[in-house]
C-alpha cells in the first residue's frame, strides 16, 4: 500500500487528454506544467505529443492552469485497464 489517493485518483493512471486549438489562445502554461506532452506551433497554439501520457499529475496540473479551458481529460486509465486494451 504506497501513498494516499485523493478523490479516487492514483497517482500512476494514466490520462486520456483533449486539446482544442480553437478555444487555445497561446498562453503557453501547459507546456510549462508538462513539456513532454504539450508543444506550441508557429502561432503559439497548443500542440499534443502525447495523447496518453503516463505522467497524470502533470498534466492535470497543465489542465488546471490552462487559462482557455481548451485542455480536457477525456478519460483516466488504470494501468490494469490501459494493458487490457489491446
Ligand atoms: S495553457 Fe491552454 S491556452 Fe495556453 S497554450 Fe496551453 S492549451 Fe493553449
Amino acid at each position: 500500500m504506497s501513498g494516499s489517493t485523493d478523490q479516487g485518483h492514483t497517482e500512476q493512471g494514466h490520462v486520456h487528454v483533449v486539446a482544442d486549438r480553437d478555444v487555445c489562445i497561446g498562453a503557453g502554461m501547459c507546456v510549462m506544467s508538462a513539456e513532454d506532452v504539450f508543444d506550441q506551433d508557429d502561432d503559439g497554439l497548443v500542440r499534443l505529443l502525447v495523447e496518453d501520457p503516463a505522467d497524470g499529475t502533470a498534466v492535470r496540473r497543465a489542465v488546471e492552469g490552462c487559462p482557455s479551458g481548451a485542455l480536457r481529460i477525456a478519460a483516466e486509465q488504470t494501468e490494469r485497464t490501459a494493458r487490457a486494451r489491446n
